[in-house]
């Protein structure tokens, strides 16, 4: 999630979001639930709805229909950042962060004190699916007794990943990735790139339209995907292949490698590829020589080297595992 980018857009950006409008009418009742739970894949924009949500919640001239009025000094504040009644946890904001058990206890007093502007106060947590169980306990004691005048609202990207406890004190919002149409149109609003690089993107940024819009702009991951799938579909060596794997972040690897193993099974199934959408030859190609136990087995591989990617002692070692066992290489 880029919590840096979406915070800038705060006001707009919701709106700008045709997939959110079914979730976002939810936001815009009248009585929001008091706890509620948005998750689905990152890269969809549950943190801009989120704090659309707390806007509209601490607004202080809401609309008929519960909707900020975006000019009001409650508005102000949150636009800027500096809203007294609204927390954000974790305070260390990142994609791994966690909430800790010392950050949800010195929540007690936000939450059972008067609220500085006279109305709700609202605690945002993100990374919910990352909460353990000290922290998670405690956090559902205020759960189960929420002050009348607070909302808790919780963002998740693995729903079943967040304690069952405060999973059921929440109502749940599915945010689900929009027809791949849908996402096309609007990143052809965004970028001035061609059609074919834009539908790449999106397959490549798993048909998540905001990680879409940031990957379009990423000319370090394309060099190296070039230079990588080049490679590949030449028939390069296990060193030339490593050399140019080393120089790629882990994560970023990881999951083209994985794509392009789902791609050929995919290929063998269905006759079209997924992911690569530049590789329908190539995959077909594999697809014909390799067996579904073979390419299986790499699949589970490349799984197992993300998993350790980042922790991996030796990088290049692990790199090369994973290339001698590929049916790209025999
Ligand atoms: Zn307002």
């Amino acid at each position: 999630m880029d919590i840096e980018r979406d915070q800038k857009s705060i006001n707009s950006s919701v709106t700008e979001m045709p997939w959110l409008s079914d979730a976002i009418k939810i936001l815009n009742s009248k009585t929001s639930p008091r706890a509620i739970l948005f998750h689905g894949k990152n890269g969809l924009g549950k943190f801009p709805m989120a704090q659309r949500l707390a806007q509209n919640v601490l607004c202080a001239n809401r609309s008929v229909g519960g909707l900020a009025c975006d000019v009001c000094k409650d508005c102000n504040l949150m636009n800027t950042k500096n809203h007294p009644d609204f927390v954000i946890l974790p305070s260390d904001i990142g994609e791994k962060a966690n909430v800790s058990v010392l950050e949800v206890r010195n929540l007690t007093s936000f939450v059972t004190k008067t609220s500085h502007r006279g109305q709700s106060k609202v605690v945002l947590i993100l990374n919910a699916d990352k909460i353990g169980h000290q922290a998670g306990n405690a956090l559902l004691k205020m759960l189960e007794e929420i002050h009348s005048t607070t909302y808790f609202v919780l963002i998740a990207e693995k729903l079943f990943e967040v304690l069952p406890t405060i999973r059921s004190r929440c109502q749940k919002i599915n945010v689900k990735p929009p027809k791949p149409e849908l996402s096309l149109r609007w990143l052809g609003e965004k970028s001035t790139q061609n059609p074919e690089n834009i539908a790449l993107s999106l397959s490549m940024a798993g048909f998540t339209p905001l990680n879409a819009l940031d990957l379009i702009k990423n000319k370090e991951f394309w060099g190296y995907r070039g230079q990588l799938i080049t490679a590949i579909k030449k028939g390069e060596s296990l060193d030339a292949l490593v050399g140019i794997a080393e120089k790629m972040e882990p994560n970023d690897l990881g999951n083209i490698l994985l794509m392009l193993a789902y791609d050929i099974l995919f290929c063998q199934i269905t006759g079209v590829v997924k992911y690569h959408l530049d590789c329908q030859n190539y995959c077909e190609l594999i697809g014909k020589k390799k067996s579904k136990i073979i390419l299986s087995s790499w699949y589970d591989s490349i799984v197992t080297y993300l998993k350790q990617s980042g922790h991996s002692v030796n990088n290049r070692l692990a790199l090369e595992v994973l290339f001698l066992d590929s049916p790209i290489l025999n």
